[in-house]
């Protein structure tokens, strides 16, 4: 520090790293170490590289204002209070801003409430550039809490290190890409199994539970919920929202793409072009169904399919009929659609994410088969999407409020004809054939939305 800093026992400063931008603090010269009040410490990360994690009150008036927080720990240690108690806090080192000068600090994390002061700054942090005037106040310039109600507190909010979950039963290419990509921007990423998750459903706290312990709080949930769990997972998603996390996928939106029929008609609510679609419960309908969507060749899917299992081509009307008697006797629900000719066993799929799309491909099936699934034999090469294609998938991802969402169409004489809307897409088919670095955008993603917003003043 060039100059020393005149300061008084009450001053104004900023903690840049913590996305602080203004604190009112007590110049207490009797202590040694500074400490901030804090809410909620979390001690988080690999045992090698600790880190905690802490909700601040800047404005103690204002307790509903409340900024999340995160820093690497360098110590824990006991700290003895004015008012006597010892108490072991996390020590954590950040920039202090005072007056024109920043220069990095030690503070203690301490969870006491009722402080008029949300942080003291002790002798250690002044250190010997500092003069201090105990019977002055503001020596240095006043800040003001105005900044925490302004964009500023969003968009100098600094990258903190974030907790993910991912909500997931399997270890594979895409969980494995988010983990990978998560860690490599600094954050901690940890995988959960969704179906060994339970809960506390109650009023007063609702919480997850894993292994006999309760989940910390994430900043955000990556839901990757398998279609044979739909109900529990979305359960347990909508449990972390009740929570007030971030999840990237909400509950809602999960379920009702996972429901062919609901999806479909909340699809053609927002008028998202489609192929025509009929469904029907009772057998005697069966040739005003087929009557409905047109005249064969008509595809005939079970509700339940995933990866074009039970997606079926009946080229005759008769051939359809058979079909559908069929299904009736195994009791399984399906709905008739027009055969999309001109797709010829290609389909799009559309990767939107924060209602962009970022990535896309064309898929074409195996030959001879009119079903364009990689899991079927499908193969993946890169497509130049139309603008009323890029719309259509935007929309439909919007229509279920999808943060990530991968969007099927196929390309028909009418213009792009939406399929479903899949809250789980895969990424090993599309990061290859697009080339893009689809699990990093999606953490980019999330700590954009993360990002504190600002607060309403109230009326005075
Ligand atoms: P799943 O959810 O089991 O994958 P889809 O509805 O996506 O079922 O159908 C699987 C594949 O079959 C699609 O990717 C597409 O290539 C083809 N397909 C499905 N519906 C039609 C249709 N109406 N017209 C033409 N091809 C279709």
């Amino acid at each position: 520090m060039d100059d020393p800093l005149r300061v008084g026992w009450e001053e104004w400063v900023a903690l840049p790293d913590l996305g602080l931008p203004a604190l009112k603090v007590k110049v207490d010269t009797g202590a040694r170490t500074s400490a901030l009040h804090a809410l909620d410490i979390e001690p988080f990360g690999p045992a090698t590289k600790p880190k905690v994690r802490f909700a601040v009150q800047p404005i103690p008036e204002r307790p509903d204002l409340v900024i999340a927080c995160s820093a690497p720990v360098l110590d824990r240690r006991d700290v003895t209070s004015s008012n006597g108690e010892t108490e072991m806090r996390y020590v954590v080192q950040t920039k202090l801003t005072l007056g024109d000068q920043t220069w990095p600090i030690e503070l203690t994390l301490t969870n006491r409430e009722n402080m008029a002061y949300r942080m003291l700054l002790g002798r250690q942090a002044l250190g010997d550039a500092v003069t201090v005037a105990p019977g002055e106040r503001f020596c240095q310039p006043q800040l003001n809490y105005d900044v925490y109600h302004s964009r500023y507190v969003r968009e100098s909010a600094p990258a903190r290190a974030l907790r993910i979950a991912v909500l997931s039963r399997e270890d594979n290419y895409s969980t494995r890409r988010f983990v990978e990509e998560g860690e490599a921007k600094g954050h901690v990423i940890e995988v959960i199994d969704t179906t060994r998750c339970y809960m506390a459903i109650n009023a007063s706290s609702p919480e997850v539970y894993y292994d006999g312990a309760r989940l910390p709080r994430y900043d955000a949930v990556i839901p990757r919920i398998g279609a044979s769990i739909t109900p529990y997972g979305t359960a347990v998603v909508r449990q972390f929202e009740t929570l007030g996390t971030y999840c990237v996928n909400g509950s809602d939106g999960i379920s009702s793409s996972r429901d062919k029929l609901k999806a479909h008609q909340i699809l053609a609510g927002y008028r998202i072009g489609m192929p025509t679609t009929a469904f029907a419960a009772s057998p005697k309908d069966t040739g005003n169904l087929i009557g409905l969507v047109g005249t064969a060749p008509l595809v005939v899917k079970l509700l339940e399919s995933t990866q074009g299992r039970g997606v079926v081509l009946a080229e005759t009307k008769k051939a359809a009929e058979s079909v559908i008697t069929a299904f009736r006797g195994l009791r399984a629900n399906f709905l008739v659609q027009d055969f999309v000719k001109e797709a010829a066993g290609e389909d799009i799929r559309c990767l939107v994410l924060g209602g962009k799309v970022v990535a896309s491909m064309k898929r074409t099936g195996a030959a001879g088969d009119f079903r364009s699934n990689l899991h079927l034999g499908g193969s993946a090469s890169p497509v130049r999407l139309k603008k009323a294609e890029r719309e259509a998938a935007i929309r439909a991802a919007k229509a279920f409020r999808l943060g990530l969402a991968g969007v099927d169409l196929l390309r028909s004489a009418e213009g792009p004809k939406v399929l479903e809307v899949n809250s789980s897409p895969g990424l090993e088919g599309i990061e290859k054939a697009s080339d893009k670095n689809i699990a990093g955008m999606l953490i980019e993603h999330i700590m954009q939305r993360v990002k504190p917003t600002p607060v309403r003043k109230r009326k005075a």
